[in-house]
């Protein structure tokens, strides 16, 4: 009986129900739908036609900056570093170019060309990452080759890379498999030692091998929250193809590999006049490959690496620009932190030398620049803003002054 009605009844021939049970029913040729289902396949059509815009290649190269632009822009951020800046710059935009090269219409398929930046710790790798991030327009993520071990081992699996560039591309998993990852302190999974694992190499050798197959582009399972892959997980398949990979690494101790080389090729190729050319004092910038294999990365990832750059070590007169020539220098936050209460902040120009030396006597580096100024502004920091005072400058004496008794507070502290 029930039957009977419903077939005299116009039904929604997706979701079967008949049309007293529904607002209307849409008409067509062979069937109806209901006004749900009729919404319901719009959000999907949405979704679909969103997504599929998102995979096609969304700029255009008049769109995205040129090399120029990019090194112009990482001017106002970071000081000097010409050589990487340049890298990094043409390395960017070529990454653009190849998202884009589905319009061309010949066999010429441009490859990708993932880059590794050799420098002391604390001479601008990351700061480079991190300005060049805020000019992309495609999802970028800094992981740090440190936590990574191989699977089965306490650590992280190399495939949780993926997972924070996933996170920053809010798990459009298309946006993401054309990110930037910057890999920080890859020297730290560098083999230990000339032999190949004799004993088992935790965070050598193995997670190289891991990385290798990202770099390569594969498709990769990549556990959606990172940490350790687990059975439950449900994965989610990233493919790695035009992923672009920038590493960064300390390689402590390379100048010696390079110094070698330098001095055995002299002598083989007779060249005693090069000798006489080399820069001692900075023998990262003669950086080839072959050091980065005497150092300990397996030659598949060198291979995988072919932009090789350097940054130079931070000197004097490099050390006194960063302090005051960014944008977001050390020296203008605080003048903007005093500003904010009112106080207009200045220094004596001599001040500047005298953290400089300080930096440099204590090798702190560019790092300790900020520690050095956190010292000598401290009390300032903590007396001035419940002060009426409009006005406050630094002189070395009060620098002196202020950093002599932070020495000796530390003292008292280390003897209590
Ligand atoms: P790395 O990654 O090479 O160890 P960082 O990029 O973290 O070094 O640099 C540490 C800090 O030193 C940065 O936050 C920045 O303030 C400063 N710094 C280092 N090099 C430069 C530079 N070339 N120009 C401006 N600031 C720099």
């Amino acid at each position: 009986m029930e039957d009977k009605k419903k077939r005299n009844k116009r039904v929604c021939s997706f979701c079967g129900r008949t049309e007293d049970e529904v607002e209307f029913l849409i008409t067509g040729l062979n069937g109806c739908i209901c006004d749900q289902c009729a919404e319901q396949a719009h959000t999907i059509v949405a979704e679909a036609t969103e997504a599929k815009n998102k995979a096609a290649n969304q700029f255009h190269l008049d769109e995205v900056p040129k090399p120029m632009e990019i090194k112009a822009f990482l001017d106002q951020y970071v000081v000097g570093q010409d050589d990487a800046k340049r890298y990094l710059s043409v390395a960017v935009y070529n990454h653009y170019k190849r998202l884009m090269q589905k319009d061309s219409h010949d066999d010429v398929e441009i490859e990708k060309s993932n880059i590794i930046m050799v420098g002391n710790t604390g001479t601008g790798k990351t700061l480079l990452a991190r300005t060049i991030a805020k000019l992309l327009k495609v999802p970028f993520t800094i992981v740090d080759a440190t936590v990574l071990t191989e699977a089965g081992y306490v650590g992280e699996d190399i495939e949780s890379i993926l997972t924070r560039l996933l996170q920053v591309a809010d798990y459009d998993v298309p946006a993401a498999e054309r990110g930037i990852v910057f890999i920080d302190e890859i020297d730290k999974i560098a083999r230990k030692g000339d032999n190949p694992s004799i004993t088992r190499d935790v965070s050598g050798e193995g997670v190289q091998q891991g990385l290798l197959k990202l770099l390569e582009g594969s498709i990769v399972n990549v556990p959606p929250q990172g940490g350790r892959k687990h059975p439950d997980q449900k994965y989610i398949p990233v493919n790695t193809k035009n992923i672009l990979f920038i590493c960064g690494g300390a390689f402590d101790g390379i100048e010696r590999k390079i110094a070698q080389r330098l001095n055995t090729h002299v002598i083989g190729y007779s060249s005693v006049e090069n000798a006489d050319r080399v820069d001692r004092s900075n023998l990262m910038q003669y950086i080839s490959p072959q050091d980065l294999k005497s150092f300990g990365l397996i030659p598949e990832i060198i291979g995988r690496l072919p932009i090789l750059t350097y940054l130079n070590p931070l000197d004097r007169t490099v050390l006194r620009r960063i302090l005051t020539e960014p944008k977001d220098s050390i020296i203008n936050q605080y003048v903007k932190l005093f500003d904010m209460d009112g106080i207009k902040l200045t220094f004596q120009p001599e001040v500047f030398e005298y953290i400089v030396d300080e930096a440099v006597q204590f090798k702190l580096g560019a790092r300790g620049l900020r520690s050095i100024v956190e010292t000598i502004m401290m009390d300032a920091m903590f007396s001035l803003p419940s002060e009426k005072v409009t006005s406050f400058e630094v002189t070395v004496d009060y620098s002196e002054k202020q950093m002599a008794k932070a020495n000796l507070s530390r003292l008292e502290n280390s003897t209590n």
